[in-house]
């Protein structure tokens, strides 16, 4: 019975975007977070079923959500940042700021071992990438730009590719 809900209010989520409503609003209607470490699917199909069309984008095919689209770039509750794919915990509240770029910003990783760093060359530019440390989910990139104080870090992350865990 719990399965069939699940694919029932998958196939309205599906529903819902073919509408043309905004990511922000569908983001707030699929806010589910998440709440204990979820099994890393094993093929791309597993991985559909789990994610919205937009967390796909993001997460699989590492794509970028359009700036000051997420509901979590203005969000200053106390709580936890996860892995929407996976569940992995990633960044505290306490370590998040503002830092008008668009894009939920954090200043450090709970732990280095959370995520994993990879030198990306796309688009002309050499920037580093940030995927998750668990299921290797594309979740954006950190900047050494001095913006993320005290470790002049700023991890810009796409909101989509994230749940929150609130305290
Ligand atoms: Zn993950």
């Amino acid at each position: 019975m719990m399965r069939f809900c699940l694919i029932v209010s998958f196939a309205m989520a599906i529903f819902a975007c073919g509408s043309g409503r905004n990511s922000a609003s569908s983001a707030a209607m699929h806010n589910e977070t998440p709440d204990t470490l979820l099994p890393v699917p094993a093929t791309e199909e597993e991985w559909k079923q789990r994610l919205t069309s937009e967390e796909y984008r993001v997460l699989r095919q590492k794509g970028t959500e359009r700036p000051f689209s997420s509901p979590f770039e203005q969000v200053w509750d106390s709580g936890t940042y996860v892995c929407k794919g996976c569940g992995n915990e990633l960044f505290r509240s306490e370590t998040k700021f503002n830092a008008g770029c668009g894009w939920p910003s954090f200043y450090e990783t709970i732990d280095k071992s959370k995520v994993k760093e990879i030198v990306d060359y796309s688009h002309n530019m050499i920037r580093t990438e940030v995927v998750c440390g668990r299921c290797n989910g594309h979740l954006g990139h950190v900047f050494n730009d001095g913006y993320g104080q005290p470790t002049g870090l700023r991890y810009c992350i796409n909101g989509v590719s994230l749940g929150f865990r609130k305290k």
